[in-house]
């Protein structure tokens, strides 16, 4: 405690100096405190929080703080700011909801883009740093709160359906999943393999010489020439050099790259590794070629961290005094098909060629945080015991908006006007039985499956002729493949089945 309170002191110290020199001075009375302690697990936070001064005022010390809309807590748990984040956003859904109407009156899809461009943006704000927290089951309570009445609307389903069928039907990654990627996109960026720290706009800067690749001709070209060329396949990621003088081979390497390395980066690191390996002489000719133009117009056109530290060494190549020409050529070039070999023999002989790792994008590093999010949705709604009968159908969870209707969306949840459904919800004095001979439950399911009422049987068999007639899967089921036809036509059957209310008529 004593030291904490001796370590103000030079802090305080050093922001006066801090002031004094930009003329400003602080206020005491604004002035809050916030002791996160360095997490033990286990331990207990100290009863007394050290008592900080500013000159002779005491500052307040506080449970939380506020700093840039992100309310810091005493235990770093986060729950404070996911509690105020959530009740924000539901207090501008009912505003938006009171515009809009009760049906919010929107069609679905723009209700998505508000939900996208404006709710959750909002939501996520500063998930960077406390979504290191988002799977904590409160904060994931009131992430889902927040976005339920969106997800509602988006949907248009009924009051009772689960958040987990919500956000699958909508196609909106749970919010604690997502706030988790931003949180890992934005730690992986701080790590010293990721390349693309620095940013870089587009284009060269005005200052520097527009860099141009041509493409090669079939004749030899003078000087030392270096062909590059990735593989891609079974076994992962290769990529071959081959560095030819006077049309003779001098030297070739082969070099194996992490699993899954996207194509396009392996082509531009190719190059890179044969630039790097030149140091330039006076009157020296140097020439890279590559068969990926994708490669040579991101160099070029310097589009990324990577392609800025390559081009560094070209001109660094250049100012040691030799020339730097940027070729492209498809494999009739000789030293093309040779680097082509190399790489693929590399991929499919790992044991004969060295492991390199390349350096990761920030593009990169963001699809494995989508991929990691996507992968626990899937999980979650794999193993949950809620939305059961949507996940009979839409067994795979996918970020895209279907237009279902909103009968489709009665079946595809099950909540509904059925009878079954009324019943298991207290809402109706009947025994939920259907109204056809087989005595059961008036579900979705029952509508869907085995009612022998004799229109639901006759709108049943045409909709499994239709599903059948453009070779989509019966009994019916929902994947990333399923078309928008088999989409429209499963709304049209929720037309010409008759549900609960037009049963008694
Ligand atoms: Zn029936």
């Amino acid at each position: 405690m004593r030291g904490l309170e001796e370590a103000w002191e030079a802090v305080w110290a050093a922001c006066q100096r801090w002031a004094a020199t930009h003329k400003l001075e602080y206020a005491p009375e604004k002035t809050t405190a916030v002791f996160a302690p360095s997490w033990r697990r286990g331990k207990k936070m100290a009863k007394r929080g050290p008592r900080l001064k500013i000159g002779g005022t005491t500052i307040r010390t506080e449970e939380s703080m506020k700093y840039l809309g992100v309310i810091i807590d005493r235990g770093l748990s986060w729950r404070e700011h996911a509690r105020h984040a959530a009740r924000n956003i539901m207090t501008s859904a009912q505003k938006i909801r009171g515009i809009a109407g009760r049906t919010w009156g929107t069609e679905p899809r723009i209700l998505r883009e508000i939900f996208d461009g404006a709710i959750r943006p909002a939501l996520m704000y500063g998930a960077e740093i406390w979504g290191e927290k988002a799977e904590d089951p409160i904060i994931r309570r009131h992430l889902r709160a927040a976005q339920r009445a969106f997800l509602l609307g988006v949907t248009r389903a009924y009051r009772t359906t689960s958040n987990v069928a919500l956000e699958v039907l909508a196609g909106c990654t749970p919010p604690h999943f997502e706030a988790a990627a931003r949180h890992a996109n934005w730690r992986e960026r701080g790590t010293a393999e990721f390349e693309g720290k620095a940013v870089f706009a587009e284009g060269p800067h005005p200052a520097e010489p527009e860099r141009k690749w041509e493409e090669l001709p079939a004749e030899t070209i003078p000087g030392t020439s270096f062909w590059t060329d990735a593989s891609q396949g079974d076994g992962g990621t290769a990529i071959g050099i081959v560095k030819t003088e006077g049309g003779e081979t001098k030297e070739t390497r082969g070099l194996r790259l992490q699993d899954g390395y996207p194509t396009h980066m392996a082509e531009l690191y190719a190059l890179g590794i044969a630039i790097k390996s030149v140091a330039g002489q006076r009157g020296g000719n140097f020439n890279f070629v590559t068969d990926s133009r994708v490669a040579l117009d991101m160099l070029t056109k310097r589009k990324g961290g990577a392609a800025h530290a390559i081009l560094k060494e070209v001109e660094r190549i250049e100012t040691e005094g030799a020339t730097v020409k940027l070729w492209w050529s498809s494999d009739r070039n000789r030293g093309i098909a040779e680097a082509d070999r190399i790489a693929k023999r590399a991929r499919e002989n790992p044991e004969e060629f060295p492991e390199d790792h390349a350096p990761i994008t920030g593009r990169m590093i963001k699809k494995e945080a989508t991929r990691v999010a996507m992968a626990k949705w899937q999980q979650e709604w794999d193993q949950g015991d809620k939305g059961r009968a949507t996940h009979e159908i839409i067994g795979t969870v996918d970020r895209r908006l279907r237009g279902w209707s909103h009968r489709a969306v009665c079946l595809l949840t099950g909540h509904g006007p059925f009878r079954g459904y009324l019943r298991r919800f207290n809402l109706t004095e009947t025994t939920g039985e259907c109204v056809c001979s087989t005595g059961a439950q008036d579900t979705a399911k029952h509508v869907m499956e085995d009612c022998e009422e004799q229109g639901r049987m006759e709108a049943r068999g045409r909709w499994r002729r239709r599903q059948e007639a453009m070779g989509g899967p019966v009994p019916f089921k929902v994947t990333a493949q399923t078309s928008e036809e088999e989409v429209r036509n499963f709304n049209k059957f929720t037309e010409e089945v008759r549900m609960e209310e037009e049963l008694e008529a």
